[in-house]
């Protein structure tokens, strides 16, 4: 058999690899997708909404938010310390890859938000990420792009100008695949413990906790980086807060759904940490969720709160499945089945000293806490911090409940610095020939934080469109580097 070849290597099939494939395959090239776990889509089988502005949904909708308010409202949210042309090709080509996925078969039946006075930018999928994974993989199989599982890239080789091929694990045996241009999409490095300690300061598994990444332990960030690619935007997390979070309890139970509410939350010594207010705001959450080493934070409720979110609804929607507003009705229900669980994530006592003891609280400080917020309730003004009024709910028992809030994440968004042509550079921005990064191993658009107040959905448009690019780039480089490799097929 001959020596496997291809145009282009992706390594990794999430929505940035698939798109990458996608567009490198309709310039003509002959790509081969490689994924390390045994079905394709990594963590982008879980999103739920895609950013853009400017689409024709839309448009439809007389959502009036612009390319450039959504520029400028990025750019400022980041200090200026994204790559504004990183930005700026994100952001313009955002409506037209809608249309590209229109075109493939995706639906989009909503264009909504999760937050107050946020732009409506958020495309809602039918299916989820898991059905963009479906469409993507088949237009990829129709254009003949080789795709292959339980296939993991070890490196990338060193040819006199850029990659000469890559090392893929094929059937367990390490081989040997020539290529002239490599796209590297693996999905960063959620689940490398030792790096999200390093650059995050986080302890994985117990101070944070990552959702929905399998395997991620950053292969594609170390082999761009052997390859002379520069570091950027490590230890940038896609934070969140999950009340209560465990094994035991399902996606998006009621009890959650109560718990994340803007109610009373204390940290873990029983005082007030943040404006509560702050719930709709996954970033902001998060964020402050992880200034506690001990991994959580408390939220606490009564009978009177679960009362109002039964008759009058809750604040704070749960993704677009449960909007604002939506009645708990099986709370009570719910709220029993939990508690019968004996799970120390979330717990129920007669007073507020007898809480504090099973949170591991001084009862006084969590006593003297729930006075002055109830003071702040009576008086309809939170000296504290500020709350809107119409989330000062006080706290009057009879039964008291908490749900600890721990810190999660929904994957690692930086490792490796890229042009806004998706092209690995070095520490001086000059391009590694023939290397390409897209999706959460490039670094170059979020600073310190997932930036989704005026742009929710940015992660799963950044991995589409930087893969689109990066396989558009990728094609025309490998064009540039002689013809098609003809053997590839035969032999993979
Ligand atoms: C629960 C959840 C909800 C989310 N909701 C949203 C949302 O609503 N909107 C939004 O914008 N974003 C959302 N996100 C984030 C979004 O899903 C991701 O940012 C995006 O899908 C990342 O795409 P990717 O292609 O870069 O990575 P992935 O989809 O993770 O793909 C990377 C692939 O590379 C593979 N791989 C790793 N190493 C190797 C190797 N050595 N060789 C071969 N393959 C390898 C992995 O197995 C994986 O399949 C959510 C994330 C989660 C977890």
């Amino acid at each position: 058999m001959s020596k496997p070849e291809a145009d282009v290597v992706v390594v990794g099939s999430g929505v940035a690899g698939l798109a990458a494939a996608i567009e490198a395959a309709r310039a003509g090239a002959r790509v081969a997708v490689f994924e390390k776990q045994p079905s394709p889509g990594g963590t982008s089988n879980f999103f739920e909404g895609i950013f853009a502005v400017g689409s024709a949904l839309q448009k439809e909708r007389y959502i009036a938010y612009s390319r450039d308010q959504a520029f400028r409202n990025f750019m400022e949210y980041n200090h200026w310390r994204s790559d504004a042309r990183l930005v700026r090709t994100l952001i313009n080509r955002s409506a037209e890859t809608i249309d590209w996925l229109r075109a493939l078969g995706v639906e989009f039946p909503d264009v909504t938000i999760n937050m107050p006075d946020a732009p409506r930018t958020y495309h809602v999928v039918k299916g989820r990420g898991q059905a963009v994974v479906r469409a993507l993989a088949r237009q990829a199989e129709d254009l003949g792009v080789a795709v292959r599982m339980n296939a993991p890239v070890e490196r990338v080789l060193a040819g006199e100008k850029g990659p000469a091929g890559v090392v893929v694990a094929l059937d367990g045996r390490p081989t040997e695949v020539a290529c002239r241009a490599v796209v590297i999409a693996s999905g960063g490095y959620a689940n490398h413990a030792e790096w999200i300690w390093k650059y995050a300061g986080l302890e994985l598994g117990r101070t944070v906790t990552p959702m929905g990444n399998t395997g991620k332990t950053g292969d594609g960030i170390r082999m761009a980086w052997e390859m002379g690619a520069a570091e950027e935007g490590m230890g940038v997390l896609h934070l969140i807060r999950v009340a209560p979070f465990g094994p035991e309890f399902p996606f998006m139970n009621t009890v959650e759904g109560a718990a994340i509410q803007p109610v009373l939350w204390v940290d873990p010594m029983g005082e007030r940490f943040c404006d509560e207010g702050i719930a709709y705001y996954d970033t902001s959450l998060g964020n402050v969720n992880s200034r506690y080493p001990q991994g959580y934070t408390f939220c606490l409720f009564d009978d009177a709160i679960k009362e109002h979110f039964i008759e009058k609804g809750i604040f704070r929607g749960m993704g677009t499945v449960v909007p604002p507003g939506s009645r708990l009705l099986d709370l009570e229900e719910q709220l029993e089945r939990f508690l019968a669980l004996g799970s120390p994530e979330f717990f129920a006592a007669d007073s507020v000293e007898a809480l504090a003891l099973k949170m591991e609280v001084d009862p006084r400080v969590l006593r003297a806490t729930v006075d002055r917020y109830n003071g702040f309730c009576a008086r309809g003004y939170d000296e504290e911090f500020a709350k809107d009024p119409e989330y000062l709910l006080p706290l009057g028992g009879p039964r008291f409940y908490a749900a600890r809030a721990r810190t999660c994440f929904l994957g690692t968004m930086g490792g490796v610095k890229i042009n806004h042509r998706i092209e690995a550079v070095d520490p001086f921005g000059r391009p590694v020939p023939g290397l390409y990064v897209a999706g959460l191993d490039a670094g170059g658009l979020h600073a310190e934080s997932y930036s989704m107040r005026d742009t929710s959905g940015i992660a799963s448009a950044f991995a589409l469109i930087s893969g689109r690019v990066a396989g558009e780039n990728a094609a025309e480089y490998a064009k540039g580097q002689g013809a098609s490799l003809p053997a590839f097929h035969s032999a993979l």
